[in-house]
């Protein structure tokens, strides 16, 4: 019996020895698994610098941020997602650097840990997220900004807590913050602000750890809210790779997933926008194929976006795509000037205003002048480059009726003169009229 029971204490023992000793194991097949996330606390090692953020009894913002974002990071991997930190200790990391780590990590999203002032007055104290610009072209910052303050409201008690909600971050920068700014072409992201440091009984709660956990505790529910909602994504299909947008298949096609494992969306809420512009597109809900075609363009890239809501009312992210033009596929030349002059030698003698594509022979004489220059800027020829696409860029102001060509007329012929000053080309050869005159 005695013998039994020394066996029973010494298997309770090990049961608490192991228990105290094992690292939690991550979660796997949590809403949080698989996702990368940047956790930012805001500031740090401004002591001697940045008398501003500091509350009453002495507290720092980036003392607490950095409490916070450390006690999320614990949390998130809890929960089974990689955690990205842009600090760990009280140091200073400039605010470009923050946002390129988010980016280079390839992170889903990005938590940015903050805590207001204000000194014009210390009753304000609610929390606040702050998103990127303009809200309808933000709308998966909206929806992840809302989703955590939902839980910062229930957890957390402020003293003006009426204030709590998303705002835009042009309310206070012209430009928007920084860190937002700069990641929001790639990734969604918010800026937490969750109360005001210059309030008293704000300042209390920051120093609280046990209100700091529950704050971060509110931003891993907020985030698992959102994510149990599905995250949707627009994964480019066409073109990919080193393709670009052929003029004779100009689509663009994405695949929509919902997030939840299929193509559910709200059809309605669809949109494909090219350098802004909405462009037609047609959704295929079964195959979660989105086929847009954009109109003919003359630039080197399209920016492309993609809107829409999965049926649980998450948005896409619209992360901007760039993609490549035929125009900007042949400007991706890299071959030696003189294998460029020939050509454009070649094209330049067969142009004729009467044909009826002379308008793209044309801008296809100019590209190839242009990739003389390109090529190798000093060349023997340059000089003649450089007239021969002031004289194009004259034609295309005269027949395209083309006052920016005219100014780049000028511009070429001036490079002329004040770059090549003892060029035998300054002063055009005896044929030159003859030449043009029998083209035309
Ligand atoms: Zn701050």
């Amino acid at each position: 019996m005695r013998q039994r029971l020394q066996g029973a204490m010494l298997a309770v023992g090990l049961l608490i020895l192991v228990s105290c000793t094992t690292i939690p194991k991550p979660a796997s097949t949590g809403l949080l698994a698989g996702l990368t996330i940047t956790v930012d606390a805001g500031h740090g090692h401004t002591r001697k610098t940045d008398h501003g953020r500091v509350g009453p009894s002495g507290e720092r913002e980036e003392w607490v941020n950095l409490r916070i974002a450390r006690e999320l990071q614990k949390l998130l991997r809890q929960n089974g997602a990689k955690v990205i930190m842009t600090r760990e200790k009280d140091e200073d990391v400039n605010l470009a650097a923050r946002a390129s780590i988010a980016i280079s990590n390839q992170s889903d999203f990005l938590i940015s840990i903050h805590h207001n002032g204000s000194f014009n007055d210390t009753t304000l104290d609610f929390p606040l997220a702050y998103i990127w610009g303009d809200a309808a072209q933000n709308p998966a910052s909206v929806d992840l900004g809302r989703a955590i303050l939902n839980r910062v409201d229930q957890k957390l008690k402020f003293q003006s807590g009426d204030g709590s909600g998303v705002y835009s971050d042009f309310l206070i920068y012209n430009e928007g913050t920084s860190i937002l700014r700069n990641t929001n072409p790639i990734l969604p992201g918010v800026i937490g602000e969750m109360g005001f440091f210059t309030n008293a009984a704000g300042e209390a709660r920051m120093k609280d750890r046990q209100a700091n956990h529950l704050e971060a505790q509110a931003y891993l529910q907020g985030l698992i809210d959102y994510a149990a909602r599905g995250i949707p994504k627009a994964i480019p299909l066409k073109p990919v790779g080193s393709d670009f947008l052929r003029p004779d298949s100009p689509e663009i096609i994405f695949q929509l997933e919902d997030g939840q494992g299929g193509h559910a969306f709200d059809s309605g809420s669809i949109a494909v926008l090219v350098d802004g512009d909405t462009v037609p597109h047609e959704w295929d809900r079964v195959t979660g194929r989105l086929v847009a075609t954009p109109p003919r363009c003359a630039h080197e890239t399209v920016e492309v976006r993609v809107y829409g809501r999965n049926e649980n009312g998450n948005a896409l992210h619209p992360r901007r795509w760039d993609f490549l033009t035929m125009i900007g596929k042949e400007n991706d030349w890299h071959g030696p000037w003189y294998v460029a002059i020939q050509r454009a030698d070649s094209l330049r003698v067969l142009l004729n205003p009467a044909d009826r594509d002379f308008a793209v022979k044309l801008d296809s004489t100019i590209l190839w002048f242009e990739r003389v220059l390109k090529a190798q800027s000093i060349n023997p020829r340059g000089a003649e480059a450089e007239y021969r696409l002031g004289q194009l860029y004259e034609m295309r102001a005269d027949w395209l009726k083309d006052d920016l060509a005219k100014e780049k007329a000028l511009d070429h012929f001036n490079r002329v003169i004040a770059f090549y000053p003892t060029s035998k080309f300054v002063q055009p050869a005896k044929d030159e009229k003859v030449v043009l005159e029998e083209v035309f």
